[in-house]
């Protein structure tokens, strides 16, 4: 039984083989190709393609160790399938620590792009055409944005049973529904069939080691699933929360913000989850939970102006069946306070004056 070869950037991968390969994007204007690395590892035995894709958004580092941890665990002479990662997809905007490209365009929003389009729609075509194409599953990780801090979050269209069942399988501590954003790599993939998670965990320019613990736990456990691996050393089954709907909490004025919540915290409708002050340290307003749920967002940098998103808390779906646990531990946050302060409005709060629009927006976001 001899499996056929894995094509990529034209050249072939033999079965039972891996290979590092560095795809040419464009020439920089000094000369050198810029080159978009990848790994194939093009499994002995036949069975699913999955890619793995990491820092879409050049200062989101997460994927980058993700992939090399999971490429770390497989092997493949004992591989079933094809596992195609590319750790690094904007290696323009990792380079100047930017989100964006040279050409100060948004990957994410540039899919799926064009052979002779601006050179984000070019990466976002080569990227669909030698890397998604051939794949039937694929996982795209990201961090937060911009100051930002996730709580390791799967984000997909639950409301696909089978995306919904892997989603499952990887287990983050929360998983939200979210419907594809067109021009993303996630929704163009899905628009030609592929089912894909996005994993949104830890901050920028940063490995944050749960993090990347949880991601290489989930990924190992989505290839287990698919029967390309043996997972027997992954543990048990997990059973995300679900939420379908997340808000940001909005600075309502500029100033120093001081978090009172942390990341996988419960927290109550009208909770106080910080502050915002003026430099002397004079409190200038509170800031509130939005709805109760899980703080899955937050904002670290204290530096605040006028509208910037601080805490992002996700509405959680709950099972009757689990509705006797609410305090539980969620992503090893302590998730419910010790002590919670009792909510009282204040009249005089520009919180509860004005309170924030409700646009739903994923700030940070893939
Ligand atoms: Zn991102």
């Amino acid at each position: 039984m001899s499996r056929e070869a894995f094509r990529i950037g034209g050249v072939d991968v033999p079965a039972g083989t891996r290979r590092a390969l560095e795809l040419p994007i464009a020439r920089l204007p000094h000369g050198a190709m810029a080159a978009l690395p990848c790994v194939v590892v093009h499994g002995a035995r036949p069975g699913p393609a999955v890619f793995i894709t990491g820092a879409v958004h050049g200062d989101e580092l997460t994927g980058v160790e993700v992939a090399r941890r999971v490429l770390a665990q497989v092997r493949a002479r004992d591989l079933h399938g094809t596992l195609v990662a590319v750790p690094m997809v904007n290696v323009f905007g990792v380079t100047e620590g930017s989100r964006f490209l040279p050409d100060r365009r948004d990957l994410n929003r540039s899919f799926p792009g064009s052979e002779r389009g601006s050179l984000a729609g070019r990466l976002a075509h080569m990227v669909m055409t030698e890397i998604v194409a051939p794949c039937q599953v694929g996982i795209d990780v990201h961090s937060g944005s911009d100051h930002r801090h996730n709580l390791p979050q799967v984000r997909g269209d639950l409301d696909d049973p089978r995306t919904r069942e892997l989603a499952d399988i990887f287990g983050a501590p929360i998983s939200i529904h979210a419907r594809e954003r067109s021009g993303s790599l996630r929704g163009e993939a899905a628009a030609r069939g592929k089912k894909v998670l996005l994993y949104e965990a830890g901050g920028p320019h940063l490995f944050d080691p749960h993090a990347v613990d949880v991601g290489v736990a989930g990924v190992l456990r989505v290839l287990g699933a698919l029967d390309m691996i043996n997972a027997s050393p992954i543990d048990h089954r997990t059973h995300p929360r679900i939420s379908r709907r997340t808000l940001w909490t909005r600075a309502l004025r500029g100033g120093l913000f001081r978090v009172e919540t942390r990341l996988g915290a419960r927290v109550r409708k009208g909770q106080a989850l910080g502050t915002i002050s003026d430099v002397m340290g004079h409190r200038l307003a509170r800031v509130k939970a939005r709805e109760g749920g899980v703080v899955v967002g937050l904002r670290m940098n204290p530096v605040v102006f006028q509208g910037d998103a601080l805490v992002h808390v996700a509405v959680l779906e709950e099972p009757a069946s689990s509705a006797g646990k609410r305090g539980a531990k969620v992503g090893g946050a302590v998730s419910t306070p010790a002590a919670p302060a009792p909510f009282r409005p204040q009249a005089s709060d520009p919180e509860e004056a004005r309170p924030p629009r409700d646009d739903g927006s994923h700030e940070g976001d893939a």
